[in-house]
């Protein structure tokens, strides 16, 4: 028999992949399915990153790069901090990787061993967790909760260092609650965080381009005090909607740079060459594509609200970022996962249970508005006729 590290027993899954996977068997049975579960944009990549890629292939750009990206496009990764947030960030600290889930999987390999604590937001994205398991690290999760708008509280995160905390992970605008976390909470976590230099930050800011309402993004790159302990997560996938190209972009603290720089030519040697170039024509191209499409998800942000709101038993605050709804269920008469499967199932609608990211995920669903308004009204109008015919005899069981 084989025997794997144990870590192996232990790491999880993304449920968002299982759910795209039955959802695509569903409907190559010939079923109508909408899918509402997973959470990459609708929108095709821009044609002049595409046209950028297929010309870098055309020029002959074939062959490995740098381990830590093309320096025009770590160069560039700079000049778009600085244009966005007004930050100044050396090229030198930026790593292009393949995809953002790269850098969360590195940076808690980094720090997870058995007998550490790694704090993560619960609801959160799954693979936190999971990796988290998989160092042999106590997973320590930090409640997000509706009542709070979905933000963290830096109060409730302080309160759960101990002596062996070695790593925090924080993700705002967040998956799978939209929530975005005030500014005033950032640092008064900030301000917490300066008795413990010790502690290295994971900052989750994949969704950084994606907040409404005219909320700004806070980056924790904003704060100079722990620039030398903080690592920053973002990369393409979803603000260019190049989810399928695996791209990512991370900023790593000087202490720890080289330690990633090494990981990379490691495990993937360097990210696809003309997939950089594709990132760069991203970066340094027409940005009027990431307006218009964060505008039309905040036209449906509206549609999916108001119609989640409208399902019995459901009640949905207005997410602040991101692209997800996350719905309180928990008066619907159903255990969260069992009314995503039978939504799928019996409706051909696509969504996540709250428990595929936490335990505090209980009573909720995840549903992703990265679909036509039109395919969300007629998910929505199945919801209702789904909950309708069931609410009452479900109620009463
Ligand atoms: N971080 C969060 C919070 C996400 O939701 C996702 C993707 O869903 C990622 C990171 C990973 O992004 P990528 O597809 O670039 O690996």
């Amino acid at each position: 028999m084989l025997t794997t590290i144990a870590g192996f027993d232990r790491i999880g899954e993304e449920n968002a992949f299982t759910v795209l996977a039955r959802a695509n068997a569903l409907a190559a049975e010939g079923r109508d399915v909408i899918n509402l579960g997973i959470g990459q944009p609708d929108f095709r990549t821009p044609d002049h990153i595409v046209d950028a890629a297929v010309k870098a292939l055309r020029d002959g750009q074939h062959g490995y790069t740098a381990a830590n990206g093309i320096p025009a496009l770590r160069e560039a990764v700079a000049a778009d901090v600085h244009r966005r947030l007004d930050i100044e960030v050396s090229p030198e600290l930026v790593i292009i990787v393949p995809g953002g889930k790269i850098t969360m999987f590195s940076a808690i390999l980094m720090f997870g061993e058995p007998g550490v604590d790694i704090l993560y937001p619960d609801p959160g994205f799954p693979i936190y967790r999971s990796m988290i398991e998989f160092t042999g690290a106590r997973p320590v999760p930090i409640p997000i909760r509706e009542e709070n708008d979905f933000a963290f509280s830096a109060e409730e995160t302080l309160g759960l260092l101990t002596p062996q905390t070695r790593l925090i992970i924080l993700n705002s605008p967040a998956n799978p609650t939209g929530g975005v976390t005030p500014k005033a909470e950032i640092d008064k976590l900030v301000a917490g965080l300066a008795e413990r230099p010790d502690i290295a930050i994971l900052s989750d800011e994949i969704y950084g381009q994606m907040t409404y309402d005219g909320l700004p993004h806070v980056s924790l790159l904003s704060y100079p005090e722990i620039r030398d302990r903080l690592i920053l997560l973002d990369g393409w996938s979803k603000t260019y909607a190049m989810t399928g190209w695996r791209m990512g972009w991370a900023i790593w603290p000087p202490a720890l740079y080289d330690k990633m720089r090494k990981l990379a030519v490691n495990a993937w040697s360097c990210v696809n060459s003309a997939a950089q170039f594709a990132g760069l024509a991203a970066l340094t191209g027409p940005q009027d594509s990431v307006g218009a499409m964060v505008a039309e998800f905040d036209r449906r942000r509206a549609i999916v609200v108001e119609g989640l709101n409208k399902l019995p038993g459901v009640s949905c605050i207005t997410p602040k970022g991101a692209f997800y709804a996350f719905p309180n269920v928990s008066e619907a008469g159903f255990k969260a996962k069992d009314l995503a499967s039978r939504l799928l199932e019996e409706e051909g609608v696509a969504i996540i249970g709250g428990p595929d990211f936490g335990v505090l995920g209980e009573g909720y669903v995840r549903v992703s508005y990265a679909n036509s308004a039109e395919n969300i009204e007629r998910a929505l109008a199945r919801m209702a006729d789904f909950l309708t015919r069931n609410h009452n005899t479900a109620a009463a069981e």
